[in-house]
């Protein structure tokens, strides 16, 4: 088996209306909702899938997130910062092998800058339209964010990256987005659901999140995730689910 353990690091948090989470419920309730990275220790390397919310944020909110400061008012503490969450569990950026991004919106690549030496793995579809996003859902793709010199891979549709993990493409929440199935050696699969699944109340129904850039295709693609969980079993990771920490271990402790 080439993955041995996995972590998930805490990246701070945001705010939201619920209805953006889930379209047309709970317009009105205010919820926090955690971000996260996950650091996947394989045979031939780490990979991490996302790096979290930009730690310039922490002295200049509006210089790093502009309106959103004030909109979803990110917290994030100096632990939260990537490259500290790294250092918990004594790994340096250098140590890592690739960067896998969900997509390309602020709050999964806010440490994207500080990868500039391994890829980073991005679905071409995605990258293209992080570039000349359409007009009205273009405000979470930050330019400062993910345009940097880093050396991005261009990939398109279903990929095994190396045994025991593989990308699946979920369009719906952007154009490019996609998921990563992570085949454990204890615990089984875990997919890691980005956007595609926010949060647990998105499988009934299914509800798409509120803010998609296509509805049809983010349902379209919640369906073929519960395809995938049922044939291989194992556990959806939500990208931005209110009780992410009540149901899932946080760094420094690992799945295995
Ligand atoms: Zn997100």
């Amino acid at each position: 088996m080439a993955v041995r353990e996995m972590y998930l690091l805490p990246c701070g948090s945001l705010e939201l209306d619920q209805s953006i989470l889930t379209a047309g419920m709970g317009m009105g309730t205010i919820v926090r909702s955690p971000s996260y990275a996950a650091l996947i220790a394989t045979d031939e390397g780490w990979i991490l899938v996302d790096t979290g919310l930009n730690p310039d944020g922490l002295m200049n909110p509006e210089f790093a997130w502009g309106a959103r400061a004030k909109v979803v008012r990110p917290a994030i503490s100096r632990d939260d910062d990537i490259r500290n969450r790294l250092q918990e569990v004594e790994v340096s950026p250098k140590d890592i092998k690739m960067v896998i991004n969900t997509h390309l919106h602020w709050d999964h690549t806010g440490g994207n800058r500080f990868f500039p030496d391994c890829p980073i793995l991005v679905q071409k579809a995605e990258y293209r339209f992080a570039l000349y996003p359409d007009k009205h859902i273009s405000s979470p793709y930050m330019e400062n964010h993910f345009k940097h010199p880093l050396n991005y891979q261009l990939i398109e549709g279903y990929l095994d990256i190396v045994a025991g993990v593989s990308v699946v493409p979920t369009p719906g929440h952007t154009p490019g987005h996609q998921s990563v199935v992570v085949k454990l050696p204890e615990t089984g699969p875990m997919i890691i659901a980005g956007d595609a699944i926010y949060c647990n109340l998105n499988l009934e129904g299914p509800t798409p999140p509120g803010n998609c850039w296509s509805q049809p295709h983010a349902i379209d693609s919640i369906h073929k995730l519960m395809y995938l969980k049922e044939q291989l079993g194992g556990t959806f990771i939500p990208g931005h689910e209110p009780g992410l920490w009540q149901e899932f271990k946080s760094s420094p402790v690992s799945y295995r």
